[in-house]
């Protein structure tokens, strides 16, 4: 199930994203022309002196920017990396490991209380430690700048069938708790904050369909807990392992699903990706199309559009399901686009009907519709 805010923080960070990236490449061009005639330079034997100090003092700030539009590229494209099956406390210990010797030589104590559960999921294992590596570092900062406690204390568990990770610092306590993952929000001296750390982490935690809260603790410092999904029994197990173009084919699926999408293109291309796992598919571009096939015969999932032209939308397809088909109103699942509107927003939180967000990758939509028909499966 994809919760309304989460539709909303997408939707965010869709728009954001585009904007970020179209920033960073048309910054990109010029900082590459800096940084390429500064390195020409620098390499003439006649430069030197103070003004052979100078230029390297520019070319450290070209790279600081360099560094800086390579987080906004990360921020922009969220779901690069490419996913394996990992093991949470592997990232974990290797992220702790990182940073163990500073804490220690800071007079910090980083401690480490692995669950004794093993914690796979399916994600990008470098992505993950950044995650970790930018939460800790966070917490070193505010340690070092003053502590109740000089202590950071990660910690794992097993609830509800997900992995959860906590971390939990005797630091002053976040300043402002709801503005810690804003693009560009930070407390530190310039030059030292970016504000981009927590605003990647969020991200790479939403791509991994995980969640990550942070809150100041009752007795001081921070908390940040992250939650993840785990990987479920061996077909999924056995899908990670494969090359991502291979996936859909390793979901076999012997179902009817009707789609519903007025764009050639986008039916096209869900008709082949359910083609491919060996469901049998039924498309049809509109809303009234998909009720004359309602009312002939039955279909084990139904994915639709919300915006469907021809006057039955997606919101009228699933009342007029509610209330001619009610058996099938669980196995409604919605596409949809970035331009969803408020009164759309609240019509889908209603509904309660699981949504993917367009544009979705070929893993995106197979892992929606195979977590839709574990759904039935277990309400079964
Ligand atoms: P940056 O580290 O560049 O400032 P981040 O996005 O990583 O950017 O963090 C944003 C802000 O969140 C920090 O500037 C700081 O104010 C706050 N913050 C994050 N972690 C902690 C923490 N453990 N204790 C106190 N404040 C924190």
């Amino acid at each position: 199930m994809i919760p309304v805010e989460r539709l909303k923080e997408s939707e965010k960070l869709a728009s954001l994203g585009r904007m970020l990236s179209g920033a960073a490449h048309e910054i990109n061009n010029p900082l590459t022309g800096v940084v390429g005639n500064l390195d020409i330079l620098l390499r003439s034997r006649d430069i030197e002196g103070p003004v052979r100090e100078r230029l390297e003092r520019v070319q450290k700030e070209a790279h600081r920017i360099i560094a800086l539009v390579r987080n906004l590229l990360k921020v922009a494209h969220r779901d690069t990396g490419k996913r394996t099956r990992v093991d949470l406390h592997h990232a974990l210990r290797e992220a702790v490991a990182l940073r163990q010797h500073d804490f220690s030589a800071a007079g910090l104590e980083l401690r480490l209380e692995a669950s004794p559960l093993p914690l796979r999921l399916q994600g990008n294992e470098q992505e993950l430690q950044q995650v970790f590596l930018n939460i800790l570092n966070n917490a070193y900062d505010a340690l070092k700048e003053g502590a109740r406690e000089p202590v950071l204390t990660v910690r794992t568990a097993l609830e509800d069938d997900q992995a959860v990770v906590i971390f939990e610092d005797g630091g002053p306590g976040l300043k402002d708790p709801k503005k810690v993952f804003d693009h560009f929000y930070t407390t530190k001296e310039i030059g030292k904050g970016t504000g981009l750390g927590l605003s990647i982490t969020h991200a790479i935690v939403q791509s991994h369909r995980g969640r990550i809260t942070a809150e100041n603790r009752a007795e001081g410092g921070a908390r940040f807990k992250l939650w993840f999904p785990l990987t479920t029994g061996e077909s999924a197990a056995s899908l990670a392992a494969l090359p991502p173009q291979n996936r859909p084919q390793a979901v076999s699926l012997t179902a009817a699903i009707l789609v519903v999408e007025d764009e050639p293109a986008i039916l096209e291309l869900q008709l082949a990706i359910l083609g491919s796992t060996g469901a049998t598919t039924v498309g049809v571009p509109t809303g009234s199309e998909a009720v004359a096939l309602l009312e002939r015969r039955d279909f084990d999932l139904i994915v639709s559009d919300v915006k469907l032209p021809g006057g039955v939308s997606g919101e009228d397809l699933f009342r007029w399901i509610e209330k001619h088909r009610p058996t099938l109103l669980r196995r409604v699942l919605f596409v949809t686009g970035d331009s969803a509107s408020e009164s759309t927003r609240a019509f889908l939180e209603k509904s309660g009907a699981r949504c993917l967000m367009k544009p979705f990758s070929v893993e995106d939509y197979v892992t929606v519709v195979r977590e839709a028909f574990d759904a039935l499966r277990s309400a079964a």
